[in-house]
């Protein structure tokens, strides 16, 4: 039986770490390239910055073609495209987030504990932490919003507090998913990389193949089964190319980050997201989000020494749409922006009480968890399928998750990938 996993991020790589360590005979296809990080000093562009010559946030993947930005309207969907996916963009933040799972009769309980079992997680001590943070923190607490130290999947030991992690780690200190594809490849998996899933074929309602395009053209391959897991937009894509139709619920957890300034900072030098709190449907925690600091026209004025930002990570409206070619069309509601609001106003007091200085400004909006294309039932949860499908096409990642989270999402994929991977481990008999 060969089963073709599409995406190594950390759904494709726990479910092709699964399959693999079960003796089953793995194929991943990862659209990108091996992983690598940005290594050159990219504080130099600060000049180029502050007069605007860096232009718009897709200069970002010409310097680094592993972030890929696409924009709808005041909305940038960030996607990770190589090794790891979006973890090798990630912070590194390690949270349980489940989110409107439970209204679907969806417990992914003993999937977190595996995945969580497969991760070595620590908290960045205060010490670490850069004296503004600290005051932040402090400053939250006393306003009763139970702030704690977020648990991060990074090797303290390696790492150099580059403040950089969403560039990709230069030290090797930050896990990502890349790790368990290695671990599935000394098991016997295979990876094809510069391979595109296209379009998934079935001849009488049963998957046979998949055509993908890669360095030698298009090319069929043959598979018995095939697991998606290429992200919220990249499986909406390949199930449209392949007649499957997608819902219009994608849901992105913005990241709306304010931006203060307070001489000497020096923001940039600590690990990202070093705390964080929980409000009404949102997350709030310390950073200097790269893509505004770089591309966002009204940042430009301080330099990055004096940027203090505090980002806003808000469980967004799933509303929405992917085309089969990768287009997004998507905007916030009245809803998410009054959330928004609301939101802000508890950050500006915070940054505020802390000494940082106005006058504050957002930063750009952008989104990197995705999901919500290819909502699970609550009828397909035990088989965790839907019956549009045909038989041996599965869907593993965020997509099958109906609501936006507001949180840390590497967790869920994996939990979602690993509970796939066992239905399908399992075969279906029983069910
Ligand atoms: C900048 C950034 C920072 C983040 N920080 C954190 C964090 O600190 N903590 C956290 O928990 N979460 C974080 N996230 C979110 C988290 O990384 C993602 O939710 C998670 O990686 C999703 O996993 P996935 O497997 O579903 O998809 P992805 O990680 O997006 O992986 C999809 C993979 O599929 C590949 N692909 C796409 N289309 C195709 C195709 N047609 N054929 C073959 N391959 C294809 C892509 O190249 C990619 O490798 C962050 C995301 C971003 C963008």
């Amino acid at each position: 039986m060969r089963h073709v996993v599409v995406g190594s991020g950390a759904s494709g790589a726990m479910a092709a770490l699964h399959l693999s360590s079960h003796g089953h005979q793995v194929l991943v296809l990862e659209a990108g390239r091996p992983f690598r990080p940005i290594t050159r000093k990219v504080r130099h562009a600060e000049p180029l910055r502050r007069t605007g010559a860096l232009g718009t946030e897709r200069t970002i993947t010409r310097i680094f073609p592993h972030m890929r930005t696409t924009r709808s309207g005041e909305l940038v969907v960030v996607r990770g495209i190589g090794l790891g996916g979006c973890t090798a963009l990630s912070c590194g933040s390690i949270v349980r987030t489940e989110r409107g799972l439970r209204e679907i009769g969806l417990d992914l309980n003993r999937e977190f504990e595996e995945v969580g079992s497969k991760l070595s997680t620590c908290t960045v001590p205060k010490e670490r932490w850069r004296p503004t943070t600290r005051r932040m923190f402090d400053v939250a607490e006393r306003m009763g919003l139970r702030p704690e130290a977020s648990r991060k999947a990074i090797d303290l030991e390696r790492c150099v507090s580059c403040g950089m992690c969403e560039l990709g780690c230069a030290t090797g200190a930050k896990w990502d998913s890349g790790r368990w594809i290695e671990e599935a490849v000394s098991l016997g998996a295979e990876v094809l990389y510069g391979s595109e899933a296209q379009r998934v074929i079935a001849e009488d309602g049963k998957v046979t193949g998949v055509s993908v395009s890669g360095p030698k053209g298009t090319t069929l391959i043959r598979a018995d089964t095939i697991i998606l897991a290429a992200g919220g937009v990249g499986t909406a894509q390949v199930l449209q190319r392949s007649g499957v139709p997608v819902s219009d619920g994608l849901w992105i957890d913005p990241v709306i980050t304010i931006g203060g300034v307070l001489k000497g900072a020096r923001q940039l030098n600590e690990v990202p997201m070093s705390w964080h709190c929980f409000g009404k449907e949102h997350m709030i925690s310390p950073y200097l989000d790269l893509l505004s600091h770089y591309f966002h026209p009204s940042w430009r004025g301080v330099s990055v020494k004096d940027r203090v930002g505090v980002m806003i990570k808000l469980a967004d409206s799933a509303n929405g749409r992917v085309d089969a070619e990768g287009l997004i069309e998507k905007a916030l509601t009245q809803d998410d922006v009054e959330r928004i609001v609301e939101a802000t106003a508890t950050v500006e007091a915070i940054m505020s009480e802390a000494g940082v200085k106005g006058p504050f400004q957002v930063g750009m909006i952008n989104g990197g968890h995705l999901g919500g294309t290819f909502p699970l039932r609550s009828e397909d949860v035990k088989k965790m399928r839907s019956p549009s499908l045909p038989e041996g096409l599965w869907v593993a990642d965020l997509s099958l998750v109906p609501s936006s989270q507001g949180s840390p999402t590497m967790m869920l994929a994996a939990a979602l990938g690993l509970r796939v991977a066992k239905r399908i481990e399992d075969g279906l008999d029983h069910w």
